[in-house]
């Protein structure tokens, strides 16, 4: 994953800093699609006079060439999608709780003609909402 990281960088001719490459091991190791108030507070206690901006900025960055994902946030800050392999979201409307799953039926669903005749698809991803186990 890290090497991939040396390699994306160079492919989008993003200068390689130590700090950079821990922003992004921390959104590899993420659970939870984090904010940039998530990564920021973990990647702090590495570089402590790291700025919320810098960090705030690179995930803009690493969002923009791709490397990341933005991700919708139903109100709440934005969160970053580190997982580019397709799959789907259950999102709890009680606690924010953003899980990944996987289902190949989703995958294969067809886009709506409708859609596909305005707009250019880059991909798509099925959300269910609800409450998860911990807020029932
Ligand atoms: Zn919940
Ligand atoms: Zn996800």
């Amino acid at each position: 994953m890290m090497m991939d990281f040396d390699e994306k960088s160079r492919q989008h001719q993003l200068k390689i800093t130590p700090q950079r490459t821990a922003i992004f091991k921390i959104l590899t190791t993420a659970r939870n699609h984090p904010t940039a108030d998530n990564v920021y507070q973990e990647v702090k206690t590495e570089f402590p006079n790291i700025s919320f901006d810098t960090v705030n900025r690179t995930l803009l960055t690493f969002a923009e060439v791709g490397m990341i994902e933005v991700i919708e946030s139903n109100g709440h800050c934005r969160r970053f999608e580190p997982n580019l392999k397709t799959h789907h979201h259950f999102y709890c409307v009680g606690c924010g709780e953003i899980t990944d799953f996987f289902h190949k039926e989703y995958d294969n669903l067809e886009i709506p003609e409708n859609i596909s005749r305005r707009f250019h698809v880059t991909g798509k991803r099925m959300v269910i909402k609800g409450l998860c186990d911990k807020c029932i």
